[in-house]
């Protein structure tokens, strides 16, 4: 494991619950890290198979008479590149999903007579999709699209809706890969079905098929997660939050929601807030109920509800030992198992919420949309009752910051409107961006994104990475766990504009946004893919044209390899901190490496120097604006 250095406080803050988690003899995720060490080396290479029962089997590398094919015959390009693939395809699973139950819920809303919180943004989007319906009758417009999104999953013929939001020459390029997505679940079997046992063999075919299915998560189904939330909840719109463990509170209930969908937390928001359980909370001697969000929900609950940000990935097990936490409330992804163990050394109990996600040892209470409200209050009434189980064993950080978040596109258009809009053009456009990047006032744009993994110096290469290109006039988008980094480093903040170059500094100042900007989940980024696409469309240009690039280097989740293929299917540069398990196959890496540029305008680099990272970015979008001529 690296060093921890990283920012401001957080690193003080980390030391302070690592050591109590010691003192408490308890495990975290830095320790088993550790003791997993070495790791294992035909995994990290990709050249291990489990396909079929007559393996496993590995390809030996490093002596030249070790096997080099498996047991049916299948080589490292085939191995490497079906794991891969498979990886791909859960991770867009993960997404889609998510998107389903979205588009469930909304459903689930007309069925229940509750009212939608975006209207506008509903009958943008049922425009988009060509549905009609009377313009007073909301009900029917949200029930069409509501089964208009279920009917992206399977349908059985045609591609996806959301693919028409790209420029022309991106889908054109697209077709000619035969890779425009279909139905969503439609391309994640396909993957499924082509690197199973004697299948497909030939690894650029076999990348064809996961790209497709990548796709299929980026304009698909996170896209339909990120929309259908809005109408259901609300476009995020900015605001300030308070960020890292010290939001956590010794006088009151402290809840945290960890996981992905929203649908649990909005609801959680709303049974926190009943009087009733902050009456039961007093009566049990706290001195009101303190929910925080975790992770993905966390971003979630932040950008609508000004919900405190309590940590990212590597944080769920530290809230715990702080023993100050009366429930740790989850839905799905990201979940680390050994939160029920870490729990029962403590007074807190872990609550898991979703069928797809149980952990032995968890109390379980079945989250039921039908009955939303009901399910998250019997929820906080187990926290409440928990409060007076606490024993004195407690240790909250002092550290937290302060940042803004909610930039969605709509917020980012509207934010760049009302300050440069001089009605020579109509508002709602992305021309004041486009300006911005063409003068050079802005060189690019970078999103930072994903995970924390013990591989690399934990928020650190998040936040160097940030700092440097802010420096540097690239203006930051960030999502994710990455986004719980940035702003607990105080780079969110308007502050941070003093860390900013010139040409950003003067334009973050003009329109009050920080140099950072929060664009939410990881089921968010492909708001990112929105705006790109909105920019390439207004510039005439495809996605690959422009200056921008992205980074995940603390990535570690099969989600970040599905977000990670499709923005470079999409025309975009990506630099990973931490390398995809594939070098065993030469071939297979030089394809994501090179050979992707040359079909797709994007490739993937890897580069775990922050530093260094940040330096590959800027070269890339100075090349970019010389291309471009700007
Ligand atoms: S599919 Fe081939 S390489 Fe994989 S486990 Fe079976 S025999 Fe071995
Ligand atoms: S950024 Fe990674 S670790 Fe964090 S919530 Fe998303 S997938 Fe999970």
């Amino acid at each position: 494991m690296q060093d921890n250095k990283q920012c401001n406080g957080c690193e003080q803050a980390l030391n302070l619950l690592l050591k109590k988690a010691k003192d408490d003899k308890v495990e975290t995720v830095w320790g088993r890290a550790l003791a997993m060490q070495p790791q294992c080396g035909f995994g990290e290479m990709g050249v291990c198979c489990t396909n079929c029962s007559m393996g496993p089997c590995r390809i030996v590398k490093i002596s030249p008479d070790g096997p080099k094919k498996g047991v049916c015959g299948a080589t490292e390009d085939t191995m490497a590149a079906r794991n891969l693939a498979r990886s791909i395809a859960a991770g867009s699973a993960a997404h889609s999903d998510h998107g389903r139950d979205i588009a469930e819920a909304l459903l689930n809303f007309v069925k229940q007579k509750r009212p939608i919180k975006d209207k506008e943004k509903l009958k943008l989007l049922a425009e988009e999709w060509g549905i009609k319906s009377c313009d007073d009758d909301t009900e029917n417009l949200v029930a069409k699209v509501a089964k208009t999104a279920l009917d992206e999953f399977g349908k059985p013929f045609g591609h996806l809706r959301f693919v028409e939001r790209a420029p022309k020459k991106r889908k054109d390029i697209w077709e000619s890969m035969n890779v425009v997505p279909r139905a969503i679940d439609r391309e994640i079997v396909e993957v499924l079905h082509s690197t199973h046992m004697g299948c497909d063999a030939d690894y650029r075919n076999i990348m064809n098929a996961a790209v497709r299915a990548a796709l299929s998560d980026g304009w698909g189904g996170s896209m339909i997660g990120t929309e259908l939330s809005d109408i259901l909840f609300g476009t995020p719109a900015p605001h300030e939050v308070e960020a890292n463990l010290g939001v956590l509170k010794e006088d009151s209930v402290n809840i945290v929601i960890h996981g992905h969908e929203p649908t649990l937390s909005e609801a959680m928001v709303i049974a926190v807030n009943d009087p009733e359980m902050i009456e039961m909370a007093k009566k049990q001697g706290a001195e009101s109920i303190n929910l925080v969000g975790m992770c993905c929900t966390g971003n979630e609950i932040s950008m609508r509800h000004g919900i405190p940000m309590a940590g990212n990935f590597f944080q769920q097990e530290l809230a715990i030992v702080t023993g100050a936490v009366e429930a740790m409330v989850v839905d799905v992804q990201c979940i680390m198992p050994s939160l029920s163990q870490l729990a029962k050394c403590y007074h807190t109990k872990l609550i898991t919420t979703s069928c797809k996600a149980k952990i032995p040892g968890a109390i379980h209470i079945e989250f039921d949309e039908i009955k939303s409200i009901e399910c998250a209050k019997k929820i906080v009434q187990e926290a409440v009752i928990n409060f007076k189980n606490r024993t004195g064993n407690l240790l909250i950080p002092k550290e937290k910051s302060k940042g803004k978040v909610g930039y969605s596109v709509e917020a980012i258009i509207k934010t760049l409107d009302g300050v440069t809009n001089t009605f020579a053009h109509p508002s709602g456009t992305v021309k004041p961006l486009v300006d911005a990047i063409k003068s050079g006032v802005v060189r690019g744009a970078a999103a930072i994104v994903g995970c924390n993994n013990h591989r690399v110096p934990y928020d650190k290469c998040h936040v160097e990475l940030a700092r440097e290109l802010i420096k540097n006039d690239v203006l930051v988008v960030t999502t994710g766990c990455g986004a719980h980094a940035c702003i607990k480093a105080g780079l969110m903040s308007d502050d941070a504009v003093k860390l900013a170059g010139k040409g950003l500094a003067t334009a973050c100042g003009l329109l009050k946004i920080p140099p950072v900007l929060h664009m939410g989940s990881c089921v968010d980024i492909s708001r990112i893919l929105h705006l790109v696409s909105m920019v390439a469309n207004y510039m005439d240009v495809d996605i690959k044209d422009l200056p921008i690039a992205a980074a995940a280097p603390e990535w570690m989740s099969e989600k970040a390899l599905s977000i990670g293929t499709y923005a470079v299917a999409s025309g975009i540069y990506v630099v990973l901190g931490v390398s995809p398990q594939v070098t065993g196959s030469e071939n297979l890496t030089k394809y994501l490496t090179s050979d992707m540029e040359d079909i797709y305008g994007g490739r993937f680099d890897i580069e775990p120097d922050a530093l260094k990272a940040a330096g590959k970015i800027i070269n890339h979008i100075e090349n970019k604006r010389k291309a471009l001529q700007i």
